[in-house]
């Protein structure tokens, strides 16, 4: 027998509980987060329950449904034109007031819906009672109690959502939104003329195509118009002479005065159903707020939080990176030991091993990292540290709401730039969007940490705070040039939305930061192990090089010269004078391989590559093999590194190998400085770069993205390299 299927919607106000209820019922982990735009795009899932097939389909939040972001356009056209059989509308029980506004325009449309009051724990806390047979009255649909972060009233939920989906009763047209008479006569004759010239050329109902047209909407009336033609037209037509007439009435554009009439509606719904106690009325996020977003003490509380934040990543995950370095060590010991000497070998040990390896073990960092991050989100943090940005980034004159996915810029860029979707304006989001990969991402870090460990060892946790400053500061110089140039226009004005504090869940933090830190091991098997393979083959080809000196022989005639030495030590018994010249012999041969490795590496293909490029890296102090590597990183930053590992690594046999060789071959402290400002600013990996054209929906963003980026990084890292040589440093 087969099941029966229906489809349920999640609707609801960002932050009110959707996905974390999506992921109790279908099993799977969305990410959830507490701050606005979350789910940008909507997730499916299917369950078997109670004898159905139920397609859940997790939809982005939304305050209403008009289309003022591309989250609520999404949600939107998905409720009217794919119709699910039940919507579940999520309210947020201590916010009724705010969540039924959404809901009073999904009781518009010819949905089923069923309110789910979630965040009952909180509700209850704060003193709220809610009468929700009441509310259920009122509005004439089901109402369940949940609690989404403890799994309660899941199953009632479902059960009541699928006795919806079953019952024929038709959807009361009774329990709507009144509005004035002037406007529900407009409507109506409106909506008249639409049933007689474009009856079924579109998915909605009448009445709500009126409301829709009545308060200007551009979406519907592009499609009205696409839709029916000529007469389209003459509903276009219609409207105006509508609209014209109730302004004229009101004084006030017709979607205000609804808008009005709907929150009159919900005072009158609150009344009746919520009541507080007044005991328990303190809020405990308010009182947070004063200290955590207080005019002079939030900022610096927050520069602390995000300084902790690098802090930890660092000096916690040095521990874990020891282990893991000792355990590829080990591996790699091992192979040496076991393997008879082959191209296979040195492909598992110099390529393999030491390209994944040296990226590996920055595993831990990135986890690190990805939890404080998560759990800044999940906490309401973020949100505040938004709001307090607020005022700096009106300096580039966006709002603070850019700054979220600038902050997620610093884990990856990805997110970031998908996250910019929660902005309203078209130029906000572009204009973040290309500022955005200038926060660091975390697969540049592990450059940071080599080269600033080579160079500036003790120094080297400011060295990389001040990469990520001035990262920031590229970030919003550019954003100002970008604002007064290609993207002129002022910045919407916004209310910074503030979800109350909760306590982070475990879980949830541990979840989320697994599940990018596993995007991360997917990428170690993919895209690097790829990498390093053909990074390897690049340089370990061809084989036949003919070296402009005699390697072996020079190698011999050390060899004979201390053999002698030793042959006299050895004749007076003068086991001391022995040994060091037993060491200088080893010391002397090590320089002369080292000399044949690096021309080895010269003439390989990957040398010639690099040479070709090196023109272009030499004002940078960049040698070839930088060159090579940073080439490389266009892949995935993560790279740089590995093909550091399989460029530089020359005596593996030796601790530190990879900073010892990085300083042989004559890369100072400048030099590093100005790789590191490279890395930061230069073109973004490929995954970002299909974010951006698939955010910005165009090429020419692309392409000028990546053009951007790069110049700018040659330029800086120019500036730094050559104006540190002027003031006599190197
Ligand atoms: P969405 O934006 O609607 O998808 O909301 P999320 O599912 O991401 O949830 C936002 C936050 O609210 C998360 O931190 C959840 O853990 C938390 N949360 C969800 N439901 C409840 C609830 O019933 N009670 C409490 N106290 N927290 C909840
Ligand atoms: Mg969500």
């Amino acid at each position: 027998m087969h099941n029966k299927n229906i489809t349920i919607a999640l609707a609801g106000n960002p932050n009110s509980g959707k996905t974390t209820l999506f992921n109790n019922i279908t099993g799977t982990r969305q990410k959830v987060g507490n701050w606005p735009g979350v789910t940008v795009e909507k997730k499916e899932g299917i369950v078997s329950k109670h004898g159905y097939d139920l397609k859940i389909v997790d939809l982005p939040g939304t305050y209403s449904l008009t289309p003022f972001s591309v989250e609520e356009i999404i949600a939107r056209d998905y409720v009217l034109e794919e119709c699910p059989d039940v919507l579940i509308d999520i309210i947020d029980a201590s916010n009724l007031e705010r969540s039924l506004y959404l809901a009073t325009q999904l009781r518009e449309t010819d949905c089923k819906v069923i309110f789910a009051l979630n965040m009952a724990d909180v509700a209850r806390t704060r003193g709220l009672k809610i009468d929700a047979e009441k509310l259920s009255e009122l509005l004439d649909l089901p109402v369940v109690f949940t609690i989404g972060n403890k799994n309660e009233g899941i199953d009632t939920l479902l059960q009541k959502a699928i006795e919806l989906a079953e019952s024929e009763s038709e959807i009361s047209q009774k329990r709507r939104v009144k509005y004035s008479k002037d406007i529900e006569n407009s409507i109506t004759k409106l909506q008249r003329s639409i049933e007689k010239k474009i009856a079924g050329k579109l998915p909605y109902n009448s009445r709500w195509t009126a409301i829709k047209l009545l308060e200007d909407d551009r979406i519907v009336k592009e499609r009205v118009v696409q839709k029916a033609g000529d007469n389209g037209q003459d509903i276009i037509q219609e409207i105006q002479e509508l609209r014209k007439k109730l302004i004229d009435r009101f004084h006030e554009e017709p979607e205000m005065v609804m808008t009005d009439e709907r929150y009159g509606f919900i005072a009158g719904i609150i009344k009746e159903v919520l009541t507080t106690s007044q005991k328990n009325r303190i809020d405990i996020s308010r009182n947070i707020d004063l200290v955590l977003t207080h005019r002079f003490i939030g900022f610096p509380i927050f520069i602390f939080f995000i300084w902790a934040m690098f802090q930890l990543t660092f000096s916690l995950g040095a521990y874990p990176m020891d282990w893991i370095d000792m355990g590829v060590g080990g591996i790699s010991a091992l192979f040496e030991s076991f393997l008879p000497d082959s191209l296979l070998k040195d492909l598992l040990i110099n390529g393999i091993i030491a390209g994944v390896g040296s990226v590996i073990i920055f595993l831990p960092n990135i986890l690190i990292l990805f939890f404080c991050i998560a759990l800044f989100e999940d906490t309401g943090y973020m949100a505040r540290a938004a709001f307090l940005m607020d005022k700096i980034m009106h300096l580039i004159g966006l709002h603070g709401k850019s700054f979220i996915p600038m902050l997620m810029g610093f884990g990856c860029s990805v997110p970031a730039v998908i996250a910019t979707r929660t902005l309203e304006s078209e130029k906000d989001r572009i204009l973040t969007i290309l500022i955005t990969p200038f926060m660091s991402c975390s697969a540049k870090l592990p450059v940071y940490i080599i080269l600033a460990g080579t160079f500036f060892s003790a120094k080297a946790g400011t060295v990389i705070f001040a990469i990520y400053i001035f990262g920031i500061i590229a970030a919003f110089i550019s954003g100002r040039l970008f604002r007064f140039t290609l993207l002129k226009g002022a910045d919407a004005p916004f209310v910074m939305e503030l979800p109350p504090y909760r306590a982070p869940m475990l879980k949830s933090v541990l979840i989320h930061m697994w599940d990018r830190g596993k995007m991360f091991l997917k990428k170690m098997g993919g895209i690097i192990l790829i990498g390093s393979v053909v990074i390897w083959a690049l340089s370990a080809f061809p084989r036949n090089i003919q070296y402009s000196v005699d390697y072996s022989a020079e190698i011999a005639g050390v060899n004979a010269l201390y053999e002698a030495e030793i042959k006299t030590a050895a004749r007076t018994a003068d086991s001391f004078g022995m040994k060091s010249i037993e060491e200088e012999r080893e010391a002397a041969i090590s320089k002369i391989k080292l000399a044949q490795d690096a021309e080895k590496m010269e003439k390989s293909f990957m040398g010639r590559i690099g040479k070709k490029f090196a023109p272009l890296f030499a004002p940078l102090g960049i040698d070839w093999r930088g060159g090579v590597a940073l080439l490389t990183g266009f892949v995935a930053k993560e790279i740089v590194v590995s093909t550091m590992g399989i460029l530089y690594a020359a005596e593996e046999e030796e601790e530190d190998a990879l900073q010892k060789t990085i300083i042989s071959s004559g890369m100072t402290p400048l030099s590093a400085l100005s790789m590191m400002i490279f890395v930061l600013l230069y073109l973004p990996c490929i995954a970002t770069i299909a974010a951006i054209k698939h955010e910005t929906g165009s090429l020419k963003w692309m392409f000028f993205s990546i053009a951007y980026t790069t110049s700018l990084a040659w330029v800086a890292a120019f500036c730094v390299y050559q104006g540190g040589r002027l003031i006599g440093l190197n």
